[in-house]
């Protein structure tokens, strides 16, 4: 990966390499921490930071479902970022901020652990590679399930709980697609390895609802918004396995992932393969509110 020069670590810059946990982090050993995925944009007026206070809202409501202490406010939050950004001088970013227990106590119970907080900000490009915004990735529905509502909180970005997408990942790349596809326990389709997921229809647009154990994404949320601005009909329902083999067009969203066309699902072509003029849509709207293009949607940005 690239680095950057700077990571900040409990309200100070510290130098990248400097940036080191101990071996016996509660965090480390148990999963026990929470986290955010944030792009910074290079638009024509200047880095900007894409919908920074709804992703560090969703820290502190991660942290809170999953009891962490928050040392610093969501404002503190996002003026940390602005200032990282800054310091490090990046044009544009991929941000990961992170609270977790630290050393302390080796027991279940985090209670006497230290809780760090840190944030990094780096460069960092398409994520499922430079042709699939155009081309489309290949998926697979995978045999593991998504996280549930009985066990975990699909809801909240804690760290332990990515062990079930690393899985879903693992497999679905040995067996030679880019991306998995998770269904819940009820056999719902849920979304992707760290995605949302769309399926269109007769020009309808369908996408998994919260209760289906998916993380309410931002993304997801911003292109809601753009689609049905421009008078297309959303619909946030249970889809069954059958709906994936059936769409005329599907698209992944994430802040990694952005808007990325679904190519096939379990080798089986969506529509013919080609990316769809919805998902297109969906792709041009989004470029243009994170580069600042659309006024509607100018205080989704903050600069830096
Ligand atoms: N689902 C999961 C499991 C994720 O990790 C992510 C990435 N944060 C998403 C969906 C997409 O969320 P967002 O658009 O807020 O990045």
């Amino acid at each position: 990966m690239e680095t950057a020069s700077h990571i900040w670590s409990d309200g100070e810059l510290i130098p990248w390499d400097s940036a080191n946990v101990h071996f016996l982090s509660h965090a480390l050993q148990y999963g026990t921490g929470v986290f955010e995925g944030i792009r910074a944009y290079n638009t024509p007026e200047g880095t900007a930071v894409f919908r920074l206070h709804e992703h560090m809202e969703r820290l502190g409501a991660s942290a809170r479902a999953y009891g962490i202490p928050m040392k610093y406010t969501v404002e503190e939050w996002d003026e940390a970022c602005l200032h990282l950004i800054r310091e490090t001088g990046l044009e544009s970013a991929y941000v990961r901020p992170q609270i977790f227990y630290g050393g302390g106590s080796i027991g279940i119970n985090p209670a006497k652990n230290e809780v760090k907080s840190m944030m990094a900000a780096f460069p960092w490009g398409a994520y499922l590679g430079d042709d699939a915004a155009e081309q489309g990735i290949d998926t697979m529905v995978s045999s593991w399930r998504r996280i549930s509502h009985t066990s975990l909180i699909p809801t909240a970005k804690g760290s332990g709980g990515y062990l079930n997408a690393v899985l879903a990942k693992q497999k679905a790349l040995s067996a030679g697609f880019d991306e998995a596809i998770m269904l819940n326990d009820a056999g719902s389709v849920s979304e992707g390895s760290g995605m949302n997921l769309f399926v269109i229809s007769k020009d309808v647009v369908y996408t998994p609802p919260v209760s289906a154990g998916i993380l309410e994404g931002i993304t997801r949320n911003s292109v809601i918004d753009l689609l049905r601005d421009e008078g297309v009909e959303i619909r946030e329902i249970d889809l069954a396995r059958g709906a994936l083999y059936a769409g005329d067009e599907m698209f992944l969203t994430g802040t990694a992932a952005e808007v990325t066309p679904i190519r096939s699902v379990d080798r089986r072509l969506v529509g013919d393969g080609k990316r769809g003029p919805i998902t297109k849509k969906a792709q041009e709207l989004f470029t243009a509110a994170v580069a600042g293009k659309l006024d509607d949607y100018r205080d989704w940005l903050s600069f830096v």
